[in-house]
Order: structure tokens, then sequence, then C-alpha cells
């Protein structure tokens, strides 16, 4: 499954494709966002640029999905609410944890940026557990 990349999302599939994770930003007030859009929802202005995030963050939440099956990925899928060190919210999926136990993702964990290449023009971001950041 591909994203549909836009002009309100290239520079961060751009970004990707160079192992950046980008962050829209406001030219006119400073303010991030993620996910991007046309304006900025502070002010309201249009004009945009981005900065490249550190790509580490704090799991504010998470869930584990069953199903519906997913094209191209295999079930279950643990996905967090990240809250990126950057101070913006972003839908982060996480691999290399086990979907449930004692060895589960929790709440307040380290998670850090990694890349999964799918071809030449696509790479998307992946999310690992920061060892020894567990509660
Ligand atoms: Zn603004």
């Amino acid at each position: 499954m591909r994203p549909v990349v836009n002009r309100d999302n290239a520079y961060f599939f751009e970004g990707t494709r160079d192992q950046e994770l980008r962050l829209q930003k406001c030219n006119a007030c400073g303010v991030l966002r993620h996910p991007p859009g046309p304006a900025c929802p502070d002010c309201g202005a249009f004009d945009r640029g981005h900065v490249v995030a550190a790509g580490t963050g704090t799991v504010f939440s998470f869930l584990v999905h069953h199903a519906p099956q997913v094209p191209g990925k295999e079930l279950p899928l643990v996905i967090a609410l990240l809250d990126l060190d950057e101070g913006v919210r972003m839908v982060a999926e996480v691999a290399g944890v086990p979907p449930e136990g004692p060895d589960g993702l929790q709440i307040g964990e380290r998670l850090a940026v990694d890349w999964n290449v799918i071809d030449d023009e696509l790479t998307l971001p992946i999310w690992r557990r920061v060892e020894g950041s567990r509660a």
C-alpha cells in the first residue's frame, strides 16, 4: 500500500527518501505541524516550510491492529501515537515489538525512527524502541 503523495505532503516523502523526517513549519509564526496541510492552524498563513526532526519521540498511546488486513503488511501491527521531541504528534508504525505480553510496547516508552526502503521512489519511516527507556 503506497501513500498518496500530493502537493501538501510531497516534502515529507522527499524527506523520507533522503532518510529525513520532515515536519511542516509555518514560515509566518514558526509553529510546527503534522500531518501537513495548506494553511497554518494557528495563524492561517499559507507560507510553508519544514524542519528536519531529530527522529525521536515518546509513546503517547498505541493500539494493536489485528484486522482488517492491510495490503503488504503482516498483522498484527503495533501503531503508536508518538509525541515527537519537537512537540508534534505523529502516527508511528512500530517494528520489533511483540503485539502483547510483558515485552509489549508501553506508554511513555521512547522510540527512534528507522527507514523502510520500499523502492527507489519510496522510503517510509518505521519506529523502533530505544532500549532502556521503559519505565
Ligand atoms: Zn502560523
